[in-house]
């Protein structure tokens, strides 16, 4: 798109040379003129003006008010400590708040007199506030600039580039003299009826007013360009891929629904299926009569009831003549949908087996020869599934319970076990936020099953600190004497003395004093054991010879036990947001009312207070997605290395999601009317998906 000039290596720039570009490329990674043209400010400050209270938005760059301090307090304890303070002006009123040097700032702060403000405004519970602003007494000598100057950049620079002159200042000048020298070679690469209905600036006006804006409105204007080619770009690529995929890969038709799912849903279905779940099913069975091979992402928070979705979806195949398997991240949940899935067809209905690690030899024998002879209809495993000795006659429809486990690779070996591939279902019940699915997942179609079957209760939960652990013990020998049971979760099994983590083996000590034989008895389950011990430990508990499972995160997908009605964390603080939300979601499972309990340290972070608020908060695991997405950022979400959205610059997957959704329905709608991009207004687009270096790296992508 770019044109190849702007391909040169930033040491043939004006001003750059041979060291200064060695220490551009080191410092900030910028080998070309491109890269420099997209180092974009970090910040801008306006000193051109004072604004007004009510002015204030989170648009706006750095600004200064004017305002009457009014008061000034220190709240909190120790990691919450932090220095608040008001001040007005005739608009309204701004909130400061610092939480370092909170000692030495109090102490020069005075009610009652005027300051100069200045910092990048935000907002906070509907009021502007800005956080560690510097602040300065009206009328000193630093304020005489005030309208001189314009919106300032400010870059990123490092110590060793500012040995070369290259601190902001000097990027600025070489940014600009870029800019001047190669206008010419910034190519548009949207169409330009793209430009006009979204009302955006044409590509070189962007990229001048990102680094030299006259105002706010002309930057923020530039910005909204830059975040919706950003995004336009990964949307393109990826439904263009989406695209390709259909058109490579044929699909079976289902053409019937026959006895096998008739016979399922009227006489063997325990319960009437959700709305979401008919819905969902509704959607497989469109994909597979198209004709193209079904990629399906099936998203449902724990106990949504996905397994019996994908049960209904394989029956339809096997209605069809084909074989069908289910392949689970671990031994464990393996087993458990082997169990459930037996129990929902019952004897004599369909030829089920299952394939693990554990499997014999004899077994595994057997169990080839009915997979080729086509007797075999539903084959459930773990990665065994994709060994190449598992030839089936006729796959036609694979699920992939916990996506995330598994590679893009291991799926396509999947596709590899039939001339025209399966449909593919993938399974997850980690919800994922829907802008990040949209760019995760953007070449899947998208199923979300997002009600709960009838008649659940809402688990129940409750934060313990842990001097409370005792009216926990309490509380678990109540719903014990009621025949419940109970997991006891710890996050890690060997003690590192440094974190002062309890440690399971610890844990198990002083719970059997508090739960005593012969009355109580308590199963371990943790990552060192064998999985037949493993599963011998699981056995007693599911059989309810145990009443306790104390287990480390081993258990975190797989066992359904509705039986077990609590659910109680050890340090809590130290589980991610979506790790809780999955072992909260193995309690809640029967139809007594179910409790999980979040036992943590006192010393709490930031994140871990709001981690554990959020949990007792709700349980709804979408929102609990969104909360996690916030305070993780996008970078540490499972498979995001891979998708791109790391590469954006200046769109942001949090607070950008309205656009990202604006703009995957315009490049749909694109796709929709011209699935070729032949009409002469798209043609800017072929050249847009063949170009390379636009900051997005594509190659990672599919
Ligand atoms: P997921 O895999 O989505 O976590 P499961 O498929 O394991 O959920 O289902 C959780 C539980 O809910 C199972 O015990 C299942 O039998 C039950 N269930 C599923 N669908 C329904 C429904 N429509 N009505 C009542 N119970 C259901
Ligand atoms: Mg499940």
């Amino acid at each position: 798109m770019d044109s190849t000039v702007l391909q040169t290596p930033i040491e043939y720039l004006k001003g750059v040379g041979v060291t200064r570009a060695d220490v551009l490329k080191k410092e900030l990674g910028i080998f070309c003129f491109a890269d420099l043209l997209k180092h974009f400010p970090y910040k801008y400050i306006d000193r051109t003006r004072f604004y007004k209270i009510k002015e204030i938005n989170t648009d706006l760059p750095y600004v200064q008010v004017l305002a009457r301090l009014t008061n000034k307090e220190i709240l909190g304890e120790k990691h919450t400590k932090r220095l608040v303070a008001q001040a007005i002006d005739d608009t309204g009123t701004i909130e400061l708040v610092w939480f370092q040097g909170i000692k030495w700032i109090e102490k020069t702060l005075i009610i009652g007199k005027v300051y100069v403000l200045f910092g990048k405004p935000g907002m906070f519970n509907g009021k502007a506030q800005m956080a560690h602003p510097e602040i300065e007494l009206y009328g000193t000598n630093n304020q005489q600039q005030i309208g001189n100057l314009t919106l300032q950049p400010a870059y990123n620079s490092t110590e060793k580039l500012k040995q070369f002159g290259l601190d902001s200042k000097g990027l600025q000048k070489l940014i600009g003299q870029l800019i001047d020298q190669h206008v010419n070679q910034i190519h548009e690469n949207l169409p330009l009826y793209i430009l006009n209905k979204f009302k955006l600036n044409d590509r070189v006006t962007a990229y001048r007013n990102i680094h030299f804006p006259a105002d706010a409105t002309h930057l923020n204007e530039a910005i909204y360009r830059l975040k919706f080619e950003e995004f336009f770009l990964l949307q393109l690529k990826l439904l263009k891929n989406k695209q390709l995929q259909t058109q490579k890969f044929k699909g079976n038709i289902f053409s019937t629904v026959g006895k096998y799912f008739n016979e399922f849903y009227h006489n063997k279905l325990p319960y009437s299926l959700t709305n979401a779940q008919k819905r969902v099913l509704k959607e497989i069975r469109q994909d597979t009569q198209k004709g193209s091979q079904m990629n399906r992402l099936l998203q449902g928070d724990v106990g949504s009831g996905k397994t019996v979705v994908a049960l209904m979806s394989m029956l339809i195949a096997i209605d069809n003549g084909f074989q069908t398997c289910l392949m689970a991240p671990t031994e464990i949940l393996a087993n458990q949908h082997y169990q459930t899935i037996n129990e929902l067809v019952g004897d004599d209905f369909v030829e089920v087996a299952l394939l693990t690690g554990s499997t014999s030899k004899k077994a595994r024998k057997i169990l080839y020869e009915n997979l080729e002879n086509g007797k075999l209809k539903i084959l459930i495993g773990t990665h065994a599934l994709i060994e190449d000795k598992v030839q089936f006659n006729n796959l036609g429809f694979v699920v992939i319970d916990e996506q995330h486990r598994f590679g893009v690779e291991q799926r396509a070996r999947l596709w590899a076990k039939n001339n025209i591939p399966p449909h593919i279902l993938v399974m997850t019940a980690t919800p994922i936020p829907r802008t990040l699915a949209m760019t995760l997942y953007g070449d899947l179609d998208i199923s979300v099953i997002d009600e709960l079957p009838v008649g659940r209760k809402p688990i129940e939960t409750l934060h313990l600190y842990e001097n409370q652990r005792l009216r926990m013990f309490g509380f678990m020998k109540q719903e014990i004497a009621k025949g419940r049971q109970v997991y006891v979760v710890y996050p890690l099994i060997k003690e590192s003395e440094k974190l002062d983590l309890k440690n399971l083996t610890d844990g198990v000590e002083v719970m059997s004093i508090e739960f005593p034989l012969p009355e109580y008895r308590i199963s371990v389950v943790h990552g060192k054991l064998k999985p037949t011990e493993k599963q011998f430990e699981m056995d007693r508990f599911i059989k309810g010879e145990t009443q306790i499972m104390v287990a480390t995160t081993v258990i975190e997908v797989g066992v359904n036990i509705p039986n077990a009605s609590v659910m109680v964390i050890e340090n809590a603080e130290r589980f991610g947001l979506s790790q809780l939300h999955q072992l909260r979601g193995r309690v809640g499972r029967g139809a007594e009312q179910s409790y999980c309990i979040l036992i943590s340290n006192h010393k709490l972070s930031r994140d871990g207070k709001i981690r554990l608020d959020t949990m007792v908060k709700t349980n709804n695991g979408f929102e609990i997605a969104e909360i996690d997405l916030q305070l993780r950022g996008p970078g540490s979400i499972d498979g995001t290395q891979q998708s791109g959205v790391l590469d954006l610059k200046v769109a942001n997957l949090v607070n950008d999601q309205q656009l990202l959704t604006l703009v995957r329905d315009c490049v749909i709608n694109i796709f929709e009317h011209d699935p070729n991009l032949l009409n002469p207004e798209n043609q800017i687009l072929h050249e847009t998906l063949k170009s390379k270096g636009e900051g997005l790296s594509w190659d990672k992508i599919s």
